[in-house]
């Protein structure tokens, strides 16, 4: 989508601090990190939010989720970690290109993201 954040990052015409990308997924620092280490993950094609996932484009998602200890673990975050996503305005979500925060390296409050 021409108009969306997230695409622009995965077409290089916004910089962003990659720390993991093959052809379906982009991970990077977020600007506005949360905690210690904060990560998002992203599919590069454009799926507006968790509500629109669905059979056709699960797959990416399922990648996404295989790749995030692996990085974690590269990024050294070894005693655990939360993925959060927010879906839609209630849910607090901002950028409307689906993305799972990864966030960790230090012990976060009980409460939700
Ligand atoms: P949401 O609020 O939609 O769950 O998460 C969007 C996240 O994207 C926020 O944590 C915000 O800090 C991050 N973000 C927004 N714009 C940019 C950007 O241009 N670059 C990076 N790296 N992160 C961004
Ligand atoms: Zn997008």
């Amino acid at each position: 989508m021409n108009d969306c954040i997230f695409c622009k990052i995965v077409k290089g015409e916004l910089p962003s601090r990659k720390v993991y990308e093959d052809d379906d997924i982009l991970a990077f620092h977020d600007i506005y990190p949360r905690a210690d280490t904060h990560i998002v993950f992203i599919p590069k094609s454009h799926i507006s939010s968790a509500d629109h996932i669905d059979e056709g484009n699960v797959g990416v998602v399922a990648k996404i989720f295989a790749t995030i200890p692996g990085v974690m673990k590269e990024l050294e975050i070894t005693n655990g970690y939360r993925v959060v996503t927010n879906v839609g305005e209630d849910g607090g979500q901002t950028v409307g290109h689906l993305h799972f925060h990864a966030i960790g390296g230090n012990k976060l409050k009980a409460d939700f993201c």
